[in-house]
């Protein structure tokens, strides 16, 4: 089959690899239809997320068909469409059994750590993911949904990570009605969190980025207000000053590891690995939200420690949530907003770019060509 090869940082080609094998009788062989590149697998591209082996094929949204199951797989047959979460998971140990999906103990070495997620390193798990032409998905009669026959499959990939993630940033943030909620970050999390504020009862949403193009859509799509925060000093002081300078209640750090914004973060950070990512927009979140306000983390961190302002956090009362989103958790009341059209989330696809030429799109999506917001793959054999 044809996939995704990570050769090292920046560096992405497109071999010829054996299609995955059966290793459990739990497991299916999905054929991919349509993946997506993720902001996140940037962090991998650039070389970011600690044990990020060569060889390995990245992708952790992708939908297609079932192509094989084990002998003990129940609710999938060949041929089924499906969508599968992000989350690599068992379904049945402490934390699946309570919903934290995203925080399985079984999938992964270091589970203490982090959970399993489809191409996403050796420090996730291991597994390779869906940029390729087929896909090994363990515990198939967990995480994998038949796609309704009324969803796009695109919508249903954007279901895998983005929107759900989106969409638990914001009820990590646990608005109530009338709050104003500070997004950071403008890619698709940020613009789905900034949508899924308004969907949550909040009275303002402000999405704050350094893209214009993105700003744009999240004025077209979030219906937001928006800050460039290249134009300003300091944004933390133009936000205080938009919030009766109390500061928002509730903001959400879609940004993640390599934020801009800087220099000193960025230098420790991407280029010298002093600290696990330069968590500039946390910093600006916890700086930004009013004392006793609630910052919510969905930006991807790694495991390793990062410069946060954590005296602040303490000093300010602040309540703190984060996770990695366990996706499927979101998936019922996702699906119904998509059916009655409160939310569409391929509006934010941008880019549909074939297995082939993945590598042109990471250029492009890491450079932020071409006004890329949410680029999809499309499978040769789709
Ligand atoms: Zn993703
Ligand atoms: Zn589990």
């Amino acid at each position: 089959m044809r996939a995704m090869v990570y050769r090292g940082p920046y560096k992405i080609r497109v071999e010829e690899k054996d299609i995955p094998k059966i290793e459990h009788p739990n497991d299916a062989i999905i054929r991919v239809t349509t993946g997506a590149i993720c902001g996140s697998d940037l962090h991998l591209y650039h070389g970011m997320m600690p044990d990020t082996r060569v060889g390995t094929t990245f992708g952790h949204e992708f939908a297609g068909v079932v192509h094989q199951v084990g002998s003990s797989v129940q609710n999938l047959i060949p041929g089924d469409r499906v969508m599968v979460p992000f989350n690599v998971y068992c379904g049945s140990c402490w934390f699946c059994a309570r919903g934290l999906y995203s925080n399985c103990h079984n999938v992964n070495p270091n589970a203490t750590a982090v959970g399993g997620i489809y191409g996403y390193s050796h420090t996730c798990g291991g597994y390779d993911g869906g940029q390729a032409e087929f896909v090994r998905v363990p515990f198939a009669d967990v995480g994998p949904s038949r796609i309704p026959d009324w969803m796009d499959e695109e919508d249903a990939v954007l279901l895998t990570d983005a929107l759900p993630t989106g969409y638990f940033g914001a009820q990590l943030g646990d608005i109530v009605e009338g709050d104003t909620v500070v997004v950071f970050g403008a890619g698709p999390v940020g613009l789905f969190a900034a949508k899924s504020a308004w969907l949550m009862g909040a009275g303002r949403v402000i999405v704050v980025d350094h893209l214009d193009y993105r700003l744009e859509k999240a004025r077209s799509f979030a219906h937001a207000e928006t800050f460039n925060f290249a134009e300003y000093d300091d944004i933390v002081v133009h936000l205080k000053k938009q919030t009766d300078y109390l500061g928002a209640d509730v903001v959400i750090d879609a940004v993640g590891a390599e934020a801009d914004g800087n220099f000193l973060q960025h230098v420790t950070a991407t280029k010298f690995k002093l600290q696990g990512g330069s968590p500039v927009a946390l910093n600006w979140a916890i700086d930004s939200v009013r004392k006793g306000g609630t910052v919510s983390v969905v930006g991807a961190y790694g495991p390793i420690f990062s410069a946060v302002k954590f005296g602040d956090a303490l000093n300010k009362g602040l309540t703190l949530r984060m996770n990695q989103c366990p996706v499927k958790r979101q998936w019922p009341r996702l699906f119904e907003h998509i059916r009655n059209g409160y939310l569409k989330p391929n509006e934010l696809v941008t880019h549909r770019i074939p297995l082939e030429h993945i590598a042109e799109g990471y250029h492009m999506f890491s450079a932020k060509l071409d006004n890329i917001i949410k680029p999809l793959i499309i499978s040769a054999t789709a």
